[in-house]
């Protein structure tokens, strides 16, 4: 922590959030030897019984339903081969049932790396001198924001450290900022954030600034190994401080929030069934679930030896498990893969996991898009990317593999958020929309920043799309065509 004003910002924030926490209205929902308890019960299944579980999340994906722990145990210790095979199945038959076959894309843009915290595997983490941090200036998050912008991108997750340089003023800030930009018929439509934990008065302030969704990651749910990787002493050691912030948020009356783990600082089925818990304590609290998990794992950050020497971390195998048991448990959320992941791994559990979201074209220096020719700027940067394909090159790859890359942010935008969007993500309903409005969204895409390579592919692609919705939404058909039409002659954001 590097200045006095700093170092009393954060204590005089600290003892606030202990205040809080000692007044917690909510009860710990993680009980570690519950949760232990259920997997080693578990730890040989039946394969009879494996099998009948897959069923029985398929006809959750219809009624909304979420697996119970001790599915989600079975699951993740099942070691029989078709087993597996029938949990990829069923993964992808889930996703493509609630959400269609595409992918929708965004980017993250990191805003500012100054942190008051010390998080072991974080090369962010106050006492790593290794790499230079800061917070961008209105002029730089304007370079930034023309680099996405002109890039094709309309949804970003904004990113920020944990320091008085980013308060929730400097977020609502950032946010306008965000929304103002125009380049040609480029601009923000959707500025999701990953945040710190909040107060509610200062959400409500987030909120009124017109975020979209509003993520927050635990990181680990098991306690002892939270307590080693997060110091006391500092903001993010609060353990349930974090493990409420979403529901602050929702108190807030925010309506899209996300949760997820860094997979890689413990037992990868224990996160899993710590997430199902999590998400059962939202919908118990506020009859609304997480619109997305996150699941990034451990990677390589300057001087930061945990990333590498976890003894949790997890192989590609047993990662895209748990993406594919994501999918199942939880059928109606967002599912996001990062680019931190290899091409080749999210070709693989992008397919054999169900996965919805993903980011592409992505830099994560602060700063990173103004200087898109440099992959990686390590010492300025949280991690090491896997994934540096061009937007350009990604949206292809999408297409030969035959999915419809998605820039839609409509849903938010007409008002199917929170407790609007839960019914339809829970009924398999919201697909009808989002393909409608992707294929318009791809569109633009492919009018305004595709190269000749990418249009052409595209082209066959939204018409693959056009058929599926003369088959499964034949009432939208008509309008869709016609809405192509006017993106043609120069119209652009319309959607249902
Ligand atoms: S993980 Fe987040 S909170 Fe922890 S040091 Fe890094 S930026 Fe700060």
């Amino acid at each position: 922590m590097s200045t006095s004003s700093a170092i009393q910002w954060h204590d005089t924030r600290l003892a606030a959030v202990r205040k809080w926490e000692s007044a917690c209205p909510y009860e710990d929902f993680i009980d570690d030897g519950a949760i232990e308890e259920a997997l080693s019960t578990q730890a040989n299944p039946d394969k009879a019984h494996t099998l009948a579980i897959v069923e029985k999340a398929r006809d959750n994906a219809r009624a909304g339903a979420m697996l119970s722990p001790e599915d989600v145990a079975v699951l993740a210790n099942t070691q029989d081969r078709d087993c597996w095979e029938a949990i990829y199945d069923a993964a992808n038959w889930i996703k493509r049932a609630v959400y269609g076959n595409r992918i929708v894309l965004f980017a993250p843009l990191y805003i500012s790396s100054p942190c008051v915290n010390n998080c072991a595997y974080c090369g962010f983490r106050t006492s790593n001198d290794a790499v230079s941090k800061r917070t961008l200036t209105m002029d730089e998050l304007d370079e930034e924001l023309a680099a996405l912008v002109g890039q094709g991108h309309k949804r970003l997750v904004l990113v920020y450290g944990e320091h008085p340089s980013s308060d929730h003023e400097f977020i609502c800030e950032t946010i306008a900022r965000t929304y103002s930009v125009r380049r040609g018929y480029g601009e923000i439509r959707r500025a999701n954030i990953n945040a710190a934990p909040l107060f509610v008065d200062e959400y409500e302030a987030v909120r009124a600034s017109g975020i979209g969704t509003y993520q927050v990651f635990q990181e680990t749910y098991h306690h002892e190994t939270y307590r080693k990787v997060h110091p006391q002493g500092t903001l993010k050691g609060e353990y349930r401080w974090r493990q409420f912030a979403l529901h602050r948020a929702l108190e807030a009356g925010i309506d899209d929030v996300a949760l997820g783990v860094l997979f890689g600082l413990y037992d990868w089925r224990f996160e899993l069934l710590a997430m199902l818990h999590h998400a059962v304590a939202l919908e118990k609290a506020f009859d609304i679930g997480p619109h997305t998990m996150s699941y990034p794992r451990l990677e390589p950050a300057l001087n930061t030896p945990l990333a590498t020497r976890s003894p949790h971390v997890i192989s590609d195998e047993d990662f895209k498990r748990a993406v594919a048991i994501i999918r199942l448990m939880c059928p109606y959320t967002g599912s996001i893969l990062t680019a931190r992941e290899s091409p080749a791994v999210r070709r693989e559990v992008m397919r054999d996991g169900g996965v919805s979201q993903m980011d592409a074209g992505s830099r994560i220096a602060v700063g990173g898009y103004a200087q898109m020719e440099h992959e990686h700027i390590p010492d300025r940067q949280q991690f090491i990317l896997g994934d540096a394909r061009s937007l350009d090159e990604f949206v292809y790859d999408l297409c030969r593999d035959g999915y419809l890359p998605s820039f839609c942010t409509a849903g938010y935008r007409e008002g199917r958020t929170g407790a609007n969007f839960m019914p339809l993500a829970k009924h398999a309903t919201v697909n009808r929309f989002c393909i409608a409005n992707g294929v318009l969204t791809f569109k633009e895409y492919l009018l305004d920043y595709a190269s000749p390579e990418t249009r052409a592919i595209g082209e066959r692609v939204i018409h693959t799309y056009l058929e599926w919705i003369d088959a499964n939404v034949p009432q939208l058909a008509d309008k869709v065509r016609q809405n192509l039409e006017r993106e043609g002659q120069n119209q652009r954001d319309l959607h249902f």
